[in-house]
């Protein structure tokens, strides 16, 4: 159960724009900027008061909208001290393991280096509710772009050690080629083979299909399948660690 309002929309192509309101309190955030005016008429139609921009990383189609919004709302920016750099407006830089107060509920930083090597997510401990950037996605994982793949597999350990209740949000809608990656590897996984056809359908009728829950993803993507001796016998790879097959996996969806 939360008290907040969550609501999300797409932005530029594929990104997620996603609003996080307390109708009590009248707070309201959102986490990346992708698309200031989406973002903006977002905000309008909702008649909600922008007061805290959270930022995963660096990359452009996170933080285009922030001087629009900056300037617009007066927000607080909060994000990753590694990328202070990059990222414009940063009134108050985050660590692992450290908490933000948003509306009297408490989130949790979790530093995840593998995107990129300064990416943080939040968690809503109390609600149970994951913001995963591009560190995760719904039956995939983001590009190691900067960090190690061992790096990225010790972020994805973290987000798995999470409430098997954990609703998750993410940066991108990439669910439909990340399930047709995950059915080629498992082409005779019944939860995998049905999840396909679910995403088919939710976009043929140009649906969201996030958010999802760390349980689905924990039967479906095989980003955090890493321990399956199916998938390892798939790969070829059943003497492997963990590691191992979650580098081959990365390395195969690289070359998908
Ligand atoms: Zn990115
Ligand atoms: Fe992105």
């Amino acid at each position: 159960m939360t008290k907040f309002e969550i609501h999300q929309f797409i932005c530029r192509t594929d990104n997620y724009g996603v609003l996080v309101s307390d109708a009590d309190t009248g707070l309201t955030m959102s986490v990346d900027a992708p698309d200031a005016k989406r973002i903006d008429e977002e905000l309008e139609k909702k008649k909600l008061n922008l007061t805290h921009l959270l930022i995963t990383h660096k990359h452009q189609d996170h933080i285009d909208g922030i001087e629009y919004l900056k300037n617009k709302y007066n927000c607080i920016v909060l994000g990753p001290e590694s990328e202070k750099d990059q990222i414009p407006h940063l009134d108050i830089t985050l660590i692992g393991d450290e908490y933000i107060d948003f509306s009297g509920s408490p989130i949790r930083v979790i530093e995840t280096p593998g995107h990129t090597l300064g990416h943080i997510v939040f968690f809503f401990e109390r609600e149970k509710i994951l913001f995963a950037g591009d560190t995760l996605f719904l039956m995939g994982c983001g590009r190691v772009f900067e960090g190690t793949h061992e790096q990225m597999f010790e972020s994805i350990k973290k987000i798995r050690d999470l409430p098997i209740d954990t609703v998750i949000y993410c940066g991108h809608e990439y669910s439909l080629a990340n399930a047709k990656f995950a059915i080629s590897i498992y082409p005779d996984n019944e939860n995998i083979g049905n999840r396909y056809e679910h995403i088919q359908k939710a976009v043929s009728e140009k649906k969201c299909c996030l958010p999802t829950t760390l349980e689905r993803e924990l039967r479906t993507n095989p980003f955090l399948m890493y321990d399956d001796p199916v998938l390892k016998n798939k790969l070829g790879k059943i003497k492997s660690t963990d590691l191992e097959v979650f580098s081959e996996t990365r390395t195969q969806k690289d070359n998908f």
